[in-house]
């Protein structure tokens, strides 16, 4: 951690939930946030009355962006370049939020946070994580169902071509057909097979190892560190209260 920022205390919170596996991000959230989205629009549609809405703000007014309180047991924060009604955030609502998205940049102004960003599961822990989802189950079985069906074909068309060699020369030459053009044919037959069988087991593992993997190395737990001018600001709110 570098000397100018400094991991500021927070108030006790749940313990981050899970990121759903394969969404990426917690949908619920979402919900709040887009809901609160419209209010940025409007807080941004003229500097003119972004002042205005800054004005209004006052102490007493100021409500979490995400929880929409303000109790007073948690100071709120400015983490970012939002402005008006979006601007006010509690630190463990943000940090919760950000959790559960897996991020650490704020979705409305693109501003990135100061954070410390450690992978939320293991290599082993995240495959179990993502096959206890159903939809990821469903989708491996389905996988290995096709996998398991053109094994049996290929190797069912292999041995029929290896073992019914002698009777395809036999009925080639009838036709007029050379033993050595007969075995060429099979050859390349049995190497289209092959082939076919290769790629569509590449394209299948590939199928369910990229999205895993996407997952795995996104889904991260985010610890926020304070830059100097947030600190200052909430010194500052923290004595305007205590002045009240
Ligand atoms: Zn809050
Ligand atoms: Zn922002």
């Amino acid at each position: 951690m570098s000397s100018d920022k400094q991991t500021i205390s927070r108030a006790p919170t749940e313990p981050p939930r899970a990121a759903t596996p394969g969404s990426g991000c917690a949908e619920e959230s979402s919900v709040n946030l887009a809901a609160n989205a419209s209010k940025v629009i409007t807080g941004h549609a003229s500097s003119a009355s972004r002042m205005q809405s800054t004005n209004l703000v006052t102490i007493g007014s100021m409500v979490c962006r995400i929880c929409q309180t303000n109790s007073g047991q948690e100071l709120l924060i400015s983490p970012c370049h939002c402005k008006g009604s979006m601007a006010y955030v509690h630190l463990s609502c943000l940090e919760r939020w950000l959790n559960q998205a897996s991020r650490c940049y704020c979705e409305l102004c693109m501003y990135q946070f100061n954070a410390v960003q450690t992978k939320r599961y293991g290599l082993c822990q995240g495959l179990k994580m993502w096959m206890r989802h159903p939809r990821n189950r469903a989708h491996i079985q389905s996988d290995l169902l096709i996998a398991l069906l053109l094994t049996a074909i290929t190797v069912g068309l292999v041995i029929v071509c290896l073992l019914g060699l002698q009777y395809f020369v036999i009925e080639a030459q009838r036709i007029g057909v050379t033993k050595l053009w007969t075995e060429i044919i099979l050859s390349v037959f049995i190497c289209v097979v092959l082939l076919g069988y290769v790629v569509t087991i590449y394209l299948l593992v590939r199928d369910q190892v990229v999205p895993w993997y996407t997952w795995w190395r996104q889904t991260v737990d985010v610890r926020l560190l304070l830059t100097p001018s947030v600190a200052k600001g909430m010194r500052r709110q923290l004595s305007k209260e205590t002045a009240l």
